[in-house]
């Protein structure tokens, strides 16, 4: 199992989308159609993104496809880093109210203790 989870973090000569698309659309040249092929033969991550891409019928709609959900995703970040800044102002308004009690409450002690003292 370790093994598995180890692998997945080591770089690969894996194939990009965009050359996984030429070869499916017949755009590769005789060479790079051959070393595709190579890599295909034993990686079966490969194999399975091509698969996927292949169930697509409207192959040229993929790199809109592609954009539409990077920019999906790029608003959710965006989202979710707003909600982050949002949360850094509560807790600093926590923490500074926090810090103004405290201090009232210590210089009240102390006024007190002053008055004990007399
Ligand atoms: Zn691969």
């Amino acid at each position: 199992m370790s093994d598995q989870f180890h692998d997945i973090f080591v770089e690969t000569n894996c194939l990009g989308q965009q050359e996984l698309l030429d070869y499916l659309q017949g755009k590769l040249s005789p060479a790079e159609q051959h070393r595709v092929e190579q890599h295909l033969a034993d990686c079966e991550m490969c194999n399975d993104a091509l698969e996927g891409l292949q169930q697509i019928t409207k192959k040229e709609k993929i790199p809109f496809w592609l954009r539409e959900i990077k920019w999906n995703l790029m608003k959710k970040l965006r989202l979710k880093n707003h909600r982050k800044r949002k949360l850094k102002i509560y807790v600093s308004a926590i923490l500074v109210t926090a810090i103004v009690l405290l201090l009232v409450f210590m210089v009240y002690w102390v006024i007190f203790e002053i008055r004990r003292g007399n």
